[in-house]
């Protein structure tokens, strides 16, 4: 493949036009040029978002009590993973926390909610909350909180809501291999409704469940094809006690020609390269930002992550910076350096703890993962 291809790929993607399965498959296959990929990859982002970075900040409003069984999840009732549960956090908690992640520079604000999806009374609470959000801090939020119909998706949307995340995670076909409690069409179905109700999309997928390239394709299509505008790219990362059958080696190269395969089918999303970029991308980490334009800046739901410092630190180094009323320079001299967190050997997988989890609330008990102690609602 010559240079006037990839310069070519660039120009169909930036037009809109979509890019032939036959050539995606090569895209990901070592028969093209992993670096005119990438540079190819970078064009595509650079036409729509500069060298910006959106900076994510997770807040795990609830961990576990979850009846699904989502075979990656530390929180489904069928893991055994050692995580602190707790129920929904207190309002106070949940503000204080958006105020720390605005102020740290986050773009946007995502509060997860474990569950099969939220009833009435918690799409009542979760619009409040959203309202007190919104009213206080300039900042984006984005809600994930499992299916939801039409109905329940215009509440929160009329409260300000800017984001609704419910990723598809893997292929329809593959879907049954990693969850037998609900099924890829709902799925579809929650995004269509957010849709519907005037919400914006963000939807992934989790690469490593055993997938093939051409499921990890049919992902990328299908967001494509929902234009979904915002697609978190995540890189399973195999917590003990989780439950997916036959996770796949990843090798760094093959994650990143992932990211440049989904900005190039979907050049105006926002693509996030998210958990798992520091076990799976390893030394190659900082070549995401190629391709992705936005990141988590501190670990994920469960799983510990890069710490700030160094985040930030990747960011400048590679000459990028931040969707933030905040410069990166400003943020890194409020950081002090933090014990090394980052997961890139797989024998060093670590569980955020609750110091990480609730940061507001230190001291709190945690309560014995299934135990009878249920959520709110
Ligand atoms: S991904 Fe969500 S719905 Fe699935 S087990 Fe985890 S918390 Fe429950």
């Amino acid at each position: 493949m010559d240079r006037a291809f990839y310069t070519q790929l660039a120009i169909d993607s930036i037009a809109g036009q979509t890019i032939p399965l036959e050539t995606v498959q090569r895209l990901l296959s070592s028969e093209t040029e992993f670096l005119a990929l990438l540079d190819a990859a970078f064009e595509v982002r650079k036409k729509f978002f500069g060298r910006k970075v959106h900076v994510h900040i997770i807040n795990n409003a609830q961990n576990g009590y979850c009846p699904e069984d989502c075979h990656y999840c530390a929180q489904a009732k069928s893991s055994s993973s050692e995580i602190k549960e707790y129920p929904i956090k207190s309002d106070t908690e949940i503000l204080a926390e958006a105020k720390q992640a605005y102020e740290s520079g986050a773009f946007r604000y995502c509060m997860v909610f474990a569950g099969r999806g939220p009833s009435q009374k918690r799409v009542e609470h979760l619009s409040q909350l959203i309202r007190k959000i919104k009213s206080n801090y300039p900042i984006q939020v984005c809600v994930s909180a499992g299916l939801l119909d039409e109905e329940k998706a215009q509440i929160l949307k009329v409260a300000g809501l800017d984001r609704l995340n419910h990723n598809l995670n893997t292929s329809r076909a593959h879907y049954p291999e990693i969850c037998t409690t609900h099924t890829y069409d709902e799925r579809l179905n929650t995004l269509q409704a957010a849709k519907k109700a005037g919400l914006e999309v963000c939807s992934g997928m989790i690469i490593g469940m055993g997938e093939t390239s051409d499921d990890v394709l049919e992902v990328a299509y299908t967001l494509r094809k929902l234009q979904a505008p915002s697609i978190p790219v995540n890189f399973y990362i195999p917590i003990p006690g989780t439950k997916v059958k036959e996770p796949s080696p990843l090798a760094p190269e093959y994650c990143l020609r992932i990211l440049c395969v989904f900005r190039l089918l979907n050049p105006r999303a926002e693509i996030r390269v998210a958990a798992g970029r520091e076990l799976h991308l390893r030394d190659m980490e900082v070549m995401a930002l190629y391709p992705a334009n936005s990141l988590f800046l501190d670990g994920y739901l469960n799983a510990k992550g890069s710490t700030r410092l160094k985040t930030l630190q990747m960011i400048k180094d590679a000459g990028f910076t931040l969707d933030s009323e905040f410069g990166v320079d400003e943020l890194l001299k409020n950081e002090t350096p933090a014990p090394q967190t980052a997961v890139s050997d797989f024998s060093k997988i670590a569980l955020k703890g609750l110091e990480e989890l609730r940061p507001q609330l230190l001291g709190v008990a945690p309560t014995v993962k299934n135990s009878e102690n249920n959520a709110k609602y």
